[in-house]
């Protein structure tokens, strides 16, 4: 059956002012995020929180690349260290036009909140090649691997900096990036140098869908604890997902397989909709063979715009940063909003959505199940053993249910405390401000903010 050509069931749009006065760039957005936690948390140190929100660390290497055409090009690489108070860097590495540094301490800084809220021993980091890989060839994304990798030398390990999958990046970029670091460390157990690999080379089972099911298990407890007034569970429920990638694409099996109705999804070059459920193993198929899940029989195409649109019940952005902004807010029309992506929603539109009482499950919560499966497969890699499925995925769903649960009785915590949190402000020399309700977001930045800053204490400042 061909693509559905009916506009009957499109989405209608709002105009969207032509970029809005918003400031989007990631880090000055990441700060502004701490800062408006912080002034819930008088408590912590003077000029500590300061230290806490910049980088530990930032490295810029810049390496040639002989290209498959004979030509050479130079490539600019970043790996931020953010924090190290609770253990190791941990994050992602991206391959993509847009990465910048900036990108990347942002990205760097969300990990360390987000390993504090599941709790497990890591801080954040995270790494970027500006480069686009849809433009090159496998050869060339090796060499860039290979190159990266090397020119961080000993910026990375076991135990300092683990690097993992994250946009344009999969377990064969981290099987190249095992293998590099290992010839550079001939004679140790390398394995634990980066996760997310295949499984046959140290990888976890689970691992790939980790981030997925992550995102399904935080959406389910959420919805349980009555954070969405008349929707407790994911079964019946209508979603939409933006991107349609390692996150998106296994959000929309699990979500299935729990019950959902797919609705609409899409990918860098456009969205399909299907009021009646999108068969989300073909749209799989449909984009392993043709690049785009567009054009997928019986279903409509829609632009990523029209795609925010599309009423439901649970929307998940899955692609990159500001895909919901001041400027097209006003067009979402879903009952809650679970962010599998990092940084999808601008501090401006989350203040438009927390007003019209639309609750945002924070990526720095949402997408956890990543990094908590990579830090049970680096475990696995220092005991040299392997763990079955059920196993990675029970003790995944103990990890985001109580990571759940301390987010939203933190927000609860906060939001019946107000005025006593005044008065510490007051009684620690702040200025005086009228603090008002936290959503789920600042919650989360509270929840974590204390946790790291609880364990700097306790190690103290040295020397
Ligand atoms: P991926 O490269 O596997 O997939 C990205 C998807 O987004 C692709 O389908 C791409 O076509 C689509 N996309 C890109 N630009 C888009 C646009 N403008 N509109 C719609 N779709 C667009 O990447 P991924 O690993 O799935 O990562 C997606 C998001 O999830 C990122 O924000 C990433 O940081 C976050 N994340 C990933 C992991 C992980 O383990 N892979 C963990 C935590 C968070």
């Amino acid at each position: 059956m061909p693509a559905k050509k009916t506009q009957k069931n499109k989405p209608r749009l709002k105009a969207i002012k032509p970029h809005s006065a918003e400031d989007l760039n990631p880090y000055h957005i990441a700060l502004r995020q701490f800062d408006s936690a912080a002034e819930y948390l008088p408590g912590i140190q003077n000029g500590l929180a300061e230290n806490m929100k910049r980088p530990d660390r930032m490295i810029l290497v810049e390496f040639p690349i002989e290209m498959a055409d004979g030509s050479v090009r130079t490539f600019a690489g970043y790996r931020v260290l953010h924090n190290r108070a609770r253990g190791p860097g941990k994050g992602g590495i991206r391959y993509h036009p847009g990465v910048t540094a900036d990108e990347v301490r942002a990205l760097a800084s969300w990990m360390t909140w987000k390993c504090a809220i599941v709790d497990i021993p890591f801080g954040g980091a995270k790494g970027g090649v500006a480069c686009n890989p849809k433009e090159l060839t496998s050869s060339d994304v090796r060499k860039i691997t290979r190159r990266f990798i090397a020119a961080l030398g000993d910026n990375i390990g076991p135990h300092t900096d683990i690097p993992a999958p994250d946009v344009n990046t999969n377990a064969g970029t981290m099987s190249r990036i095992y293998d590099t670091y290992q010839m550079m460390h001939a004679g140790e157990n390398c394995l634990p140098v980066v996760t997310g690999k295949p499984v046959e080379l140290g990888g976890s089972l689970g691992r790939r869908e980790a981030t997925a099911r992550g995102c399904l298990f935080a959406t389910q407890r959420a919805l349980e604890r009555g954070v969405v007034e008349g929707l407790d569970s994911v079964d019946g429920a209508t979603v939409v997902i933006q991107g349609f990638g390692n996150a998106g694409s296994i959000a929309a099996q699990l979500f299935a397989e729990q019950g959902s109705k797919i609705v609409a999804v899409s990918d860098s070059r456009g969205g399909i909709y299907d009021p009646n459920g999108i068969d989300v193993e073909a749209a799989i198929e449909h984009k392993a063979k043709r690049g785009s899940v567009v054009g997928l029989a019986g279903t409509e195409t829609l632009t990523n715009e029209e795609l925010l649109a599309v009423e439901c019940d649970i929307l998940i952005p899955a692609a990159l940063e500001n895909a919901i902004r001041e400027d097209n807010v006003d067009n979402i029309r879903a009952r809650f909003i679970s962010e599998a992506a990092n940084g999808p929603t601008t501090p401006g539109a989350e203040d438009i959505l927390f007003k019209r009482g639309l609750p945002v499950l924070p990526d720095i919560l949402a997408n956890a199940g990543g990094v908590t499966v990579s830090y049970f497969e680096w475990v696995q890699n220092i005991e040299n053993e392997q763990w079955d499925v059920e196993e990675v995925n029970g003790k995944l769903l103990k990890k985001m249910r109580s990571a759940t649960d301390a987010v939203i009785d933190t927000q609860t915590r906060v939001n019946e405390n107000l005025k006593e949190i005044e008065r510490s402000r007051e009684r620690a020399g702040l200025p005086a401000k009228k603090l008002t309700p936290v959503n789920l977001r600042k919650a989360a930045f509270v929840l974590a903010i204390e946790r790291v800053a609880d364990v700097t204490l306790e190690r103290g400042i040295w020397p």
